[in-house]
């Protein structure tokens, strides 16, 4: 038996592992890999194997790096089941058919250029109705109960405390008489998160593929989240402006929400309006809603105690859905607090309300998450006076600020300790690090080295290694 690494390997998008087992496939994760336009539609439409030879995929959680491969999985022929936790399946529904309209979208624009070229045009990575088929093909199945997807394969879902439904996979491969453990860490949380249990640590692994996307940096306390927010809305409401918050529609913007009902509870919270504006991360929210079976005591604790019982929402904030709706928000006169899509400003209604404010002296831009090279959000945070939004120049006037203490990953130090607590309950003989960049990769490894025990590998894509 073995396993191959064909994604996150060396860098971070396009999460997927292929397990071959008595002869069988099976995948782990199918992730988008997104990176310069032409490399990754390339890179995502053509697999390094036959996609009818996989008998079964098995999903950590859906963020799109790790599920946003899978239309185009069943597209090319994939005929079995996509095994994932309850809660992830149902963020699936939104999250897949989300990004087939960002294909399309993507697509249009880039044939609009063909045209005038007179080159041919190109087809979308995948369509609306391949997400559907590949949502058919899923099925959910609660955390800690055991399951066999094909013989000789018995996977357990863990909580992995990341976002809703994000799980480690514990995997007891059974060959010729032999079984060993592998254990997939998904992308692991951070402790102490609102709304989700901490990271659960599996016991007995023999090898373990596991996340280092913060390998060399630590992250600021999570308790800090809530102060950027009181600070940041106390100013805004004394310069009577608006404060944008762009951020993901999945995880950040709910614990976004949920330190503003904290705020709100207290009293800290001044006068002004907020709105969360983002069809999708409305839909995100109703999914979290729907599964309290994934939620920490302080999460349910919260719900007996808050004044209206939902710790997602509170009299003041409105959910923002109708495109008129949130032109009108354009107008609106007083202050204001808005979370919209996308998180690094490259897309969604965050465009709208940037385009409008960002030359005001009274507005405060908050960056939650991280702003890579070449995105709007990169731009603003590096301090560009000038920034085109929507094809045309807007001055930049307003405040720029980041908060460094939102993460839904662990840092460095949570990490190691995982890595540690891995070992400490099992029989560790190898680490192998995907899912980072080299340089974090590199330095989680080092860690990982100098306190022994175990061997560390950082694998290039491709790379295939028999467990034995
Ligand atoms: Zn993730």
């Amino acid at each position: 038996m073995d396993v191959q690494f064909w994604g996150a390997a060396r860098e971070v998008p396009g999460s997927m592992h292929l397990l071959t087992v008595n002869g069988r496939r099976i995948l782990l994760d199918c992730g988008l890999y997104q990176g310069r336009r032409k490399h990754a539609f390339e890179r995502n439409r053509n697999f390094p194997f036959e996609p009818s030879s996989i008998q079964a995929v098995i999903l950590s959680h859906a963020h799109i790096d790790h599920c946003g491969n899978l239309p185009t999985l069943v597209r090319a022929g994939f005929k079995g089941k996509i095994y994932s936790t309850p809660a992830t399946r149902d963020l699936c529904r939104h999250m897949l058919v989300d990004s087939a309209h960002i294909q399309k979208s993507d697509v249009r624009y880039v044939n609009r250029r063909r045209k005038r070229q007179g080159k041919r045009p190109f087809e979308p990575l995948y369509m609306i109705g391949d997400a559907r088929k590949a949502l058919g093909r899923f099925k959910g199945v609660h955390y800690g109960r055991a399951f066999e997807p094909i013989p000789g394969v018995r996977v357990t879902f863990i909580d992995a405390g990341h976002i809703l439904g994000s799980a480690s996979v514990v995997l007891d491969l059974t060959e010729g008489g032999r079984t060993r453990r592998l254990l997939f860490s998904g992308d692991i949380g951070r402790r102490g998160l609102p709304i989700l249990r901490d990271p659960q640590i599996a016991r007995d692994a023999d090898y373990v593929i596991m996340e280092s996307t913060y390998g060399d940096r630590e992250h600021e306390p999570p308790s800090r989240a809530r102060s950027y927010l009181q600070e940041c809305a106390a100013s805004t409401y004394e310069s009577g402006g608006k404060l944008l918050v762009p951020a993901f529609a999945l995880g950040r913007t709910q614990e976004i929400v949920y330190r503003m009902n904290q705020l709100w509870e207290a009293g800290d919270l001044p006068p002004v309006g907020v709105f969360v504006d983002s069809p999708l991360a409305i839909n995100v929210t109703e999914v979290y809603a729907g599964h309290p079976e994934c939620y920490d005591r302080e999460m349910l604790d919260t719900m007996a105690t808050d004044s209206d019982g939902d710790p997602l929402g509170f009299r003041r904030l409105r959910y923002v859905r109708k495109a008129e709706e949130s032109k009108a928000l354009n107008t609106r006169k007083g202050p204001a607090i808005i979370v919209a899509a996308s998180g690094m400003c490259e897309g969604g209604r965050i465009l709208h309300h940037l385009k409008n404010h960002v030359g005001k002296r009274s507005t405060t831009v908050l960056f939650v998450g991280y702003q890579a090279q070449h995105t709007l959000g990169r731009r603003l945070l590096e301090g560009s006076r000038e920034v085109r939004v929507l094809g045309e120049p807007v001055p930049v006037r307003a405040r720029v600020e980041r908060a460094d203490a939102y993460s839904a990953h662990a840092d460095r130090t949570g990490l190691l300790d995982w890595a540690e607590r891995v070992r400490d309950r099992g029989r560790v003989t190898r680490y192998f690090l995907v899912h980072g960049e080299e340089e974090s990769a590199e330095a989680l490894a080092d860690d990982l080295r100098a306190a022994g025990t175990a061997a560390v590998e950082v694998p290039e894509r491709g790379y295939r290694f028999t467990l034995d």
